[in-house]
């Protein structure tokens, strides 16, 4: 390349050359315009190839050569012209392959969030929700920050199921999801677990500010105006809460099993109510 750069030069220095006089300057400039021609085609120099096939059609004019320059500017005419061509198919590849790459990224996205997502509810599974839950007890474990999981199960759901139908409990489990969802605070994760069994990840949240939002959406269930064949669904659900710092090797199953124990109580004590179990209640030191 800089050699044809160089021969350009050397072709405008003789070019100037013959204007002041009458000498060889001329045949001297095309002779190089000619090589420095043959080596940008063998390149494939392309907007330079351009330029020096015009400048190599002007030398030829300039020493009288008309049949010649003619021919080199219908070459220098063809060659951008293809040049041309060639910009234009690069930029719809580049158009072509920036679209194919955005339809992988949305797909990929989408995929990502159909692997997270529970089909009937539309809110997050179990698998997403564990993974959430593992991320924010690592996080407390780092920080000493507390964290509460609510776990939540709807009462006697096998009877609505028996007299009702399973559409009617699916349309009961997803009505119970949507209200979840619709009342936790940004920051909060609502998973369903399987079944008619939701949790609630509450970060920076401890145990008696936990039992307050449970007690909150208990009553929010209770009051649901939930219909099946022009009849109210009356649905209540019990709930367990339990918090953790983290602490412990299995924090996220021990955090689980502690809440789990807790919904047990809840529906002991006769359901639709709130149960907790603290870290020192379960015998687990801090
Ligand atoms: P409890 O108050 O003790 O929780 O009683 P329950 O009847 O709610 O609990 P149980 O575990 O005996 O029954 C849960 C039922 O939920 C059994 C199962 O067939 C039903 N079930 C699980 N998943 C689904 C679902 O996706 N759709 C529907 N319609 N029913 C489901
Ligand atoms: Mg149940
Ligand atoms: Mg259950």
């Amino acid at each position: 390349h800089w050699w044809i750069v160089a021969t350009r030069a050397l072709a405008e220095l003789h070019g100037r050359h013959a204007m002041s006089g009458p000498d060889g300057g001329a045949q001297a400039a095309l002779d190089c315009l000619r090589q420095a021609s043959q080596r940008a085609d063998a390149l494939g120099s392309g907007r330079e190839g351009v330029e020096l096939l015009v400048e190599l059609a002007a030398a030829h004019e300039r020493v009288g050569d008309l049949a010649q320059a003619l021919a080199t500017e219908r070459q220098a005419r063809g060659a951008a012209n293809t040049l041309e061509r060639q910009r234009l198919a690069n930029r719809m590849l580049s158009a072509e392959l920036r679209h194919e790459a955005e339809l992988q990224r949305r797909e990929a996205e989408l995929q990502r969030r159909l692997a997270n997502t529970d089909v009937l509810t539309g809110i997050p599974n179990r698998r997403c929700f564990l993974e959430r839950m593992s991320t924010e007890l690592s996080r407390c474990q780092r920080s000493g920050r507390v964290l509460s999981l609510v776990m939540t199960d709807i009462d006697r759901f096998k009877s609505i199921n028996d007299s009702l139908g399973h559409a009617a409990g699916d349309g009961v489990i997803a009505a119970v999801a949507q209200a979840l969802a619709a009342h936790q605070r940004a920051g909060d994760s609502v998973g369903r677990l399987g079944g008619e069994e939701f949790a609630l990840l509450l970060p920076d949240t401890d145990l008696a500010a936990a039992a307050l939002v449970a007690e909150r959406l208990r009553a929010e269930v209770e009051a649901l105006l939930i219909e099946w064949s022009g009849q109210r669904v009356p649905v209540t659900m019990s709930f367990g809460c339990s918090d953790s710092r983290g602490e412990g090797e299995d924090a996220l199953g021990a955090l689980m099993h502690r809440a789990d124990q807790a919904l047990y109580e809840a529906k002991r004590g006769g359901r639709n109510r709130v149960a907790r179990l603290s870290l020192e209640a379960a015998g687990v030191k801090r």
